[in-house]
């Protein structure tokens, strides 16, 4: 039976809508209480409202990741309604495809400031406090896209969430001494707002090229997040988690199709 995580402060970027709303009410459901993060104040409130309906607590904050004023905002903002950050879970992030040959600076450096830069902003503002709980806990959404496979259109994004992979293993070494432990979940194709925007034709041949023949659920990625978040998983640093049906495991076309 694992520890109770009730009342503990949390911190979820990206918690408007899909896998970050998926890990918001989850933590909730949990007895943690929350600060939803996005850019739009009226959406985070939205999902802030939804959570506080189902008997639990939240506060919404507005900030976008990429911006340092931002992020630390969005840490006073944690202190300022619960005294305390135990537990940042940095998931924001976009996924615009282009391919090589159409793709700009602009468009390669917004990916990276959101997904990238944004990763480290938002971890730094909330050291400090993180620090002073002994044993904060930082999970990372990351993807299988980049640090494990690749898709035509993703190279900034790859890059992006294979970085934040990288970022973690040095954060993990950093902040061991406090008692912070920095880990990420790598989801598959999870059915949220962002992939429903990649079309039906996209869902449905994601769906059929993974074992498990369905896309995630964001119950499936917010579970592992409260799994890096749990006291018993103290000892667990520097580590990712793939959640994808079995989606990286086929060596070929024929290995599914054997099935
Ligand atoms: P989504 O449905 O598009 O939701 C993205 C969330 O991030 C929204 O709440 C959005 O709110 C927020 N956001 C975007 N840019 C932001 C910024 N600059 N500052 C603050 N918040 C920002 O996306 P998702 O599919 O849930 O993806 C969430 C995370 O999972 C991403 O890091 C993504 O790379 C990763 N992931 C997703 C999948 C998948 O299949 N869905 C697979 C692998 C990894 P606002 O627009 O209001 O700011």
């Amino acid at each position: 039976m694992f520890k109770s995580l009730e009342g503990r402060s949390v911190i979820v970027t990206g918690s408007s809508k899909g896998i970050g709303r998926g890990i918001a009410r989850r933590f909730a459901s949990a007895g943690c209480r929350l600060l939803v993060v996005s850019r739009h104040f009226g959406e985070a409130s939205a999902v802030a409202a939804e959570i506080t309906a189902a008997g639990g607590e939240a506060r919404a904050c507005a900030a976008d990741v990429a911006r340092p004023e931002d992020t630390e905002a969005m840490a006073a903002a944690a202190l300022a309604a619960y005294g305390a950050i135990d537990i940042v879970c940095v998931n924001a992030g976009i996924f615009p495809a282009a391919r090589l040959e159409a793709m700009t600076p602009a468009d390669f450096d917004l990916v990276i400031d959101t997904n990238l830069k944004g990763t480290f902003l938002s971890v730094s503002a909330c050291l400090p406090a993180l620090k002073l709980r002994g044993s904060g806990r930082i999970i990372l959404t990351s993807s299988i896209t980049g640090p494990i496979t690749g898709f035509p259109g993703w190279s900034h994004y790859g890059a992006s969430k294979a970085g934040q992979l990288g970022f973690m293993r040095t954060a993990a070494i950093e902040l061991a001494p406090y008692g912070i432990t920095v880990n990420a979940v790598l989801p598959g194709n999870i059915a949220t707002e962002g992939l429903a925007g990649m079309g039906a034709d996209y869902e449905r041949s994601m769906a059929a090229s993974i074992p498990m023949r369905r896309l995630g659920t964001v119950a499936d990625i917010a579970n592992a997040a409260l799994y890096f978040a749990s006291d018993e998983a103290a000892y667990v640093t520097g580590q990712s988690l793939v959640i994808d049906g079995g989606q990286i495991l086929p060596e070929s076309l024929a290995a599914l199709a054997a099935t």
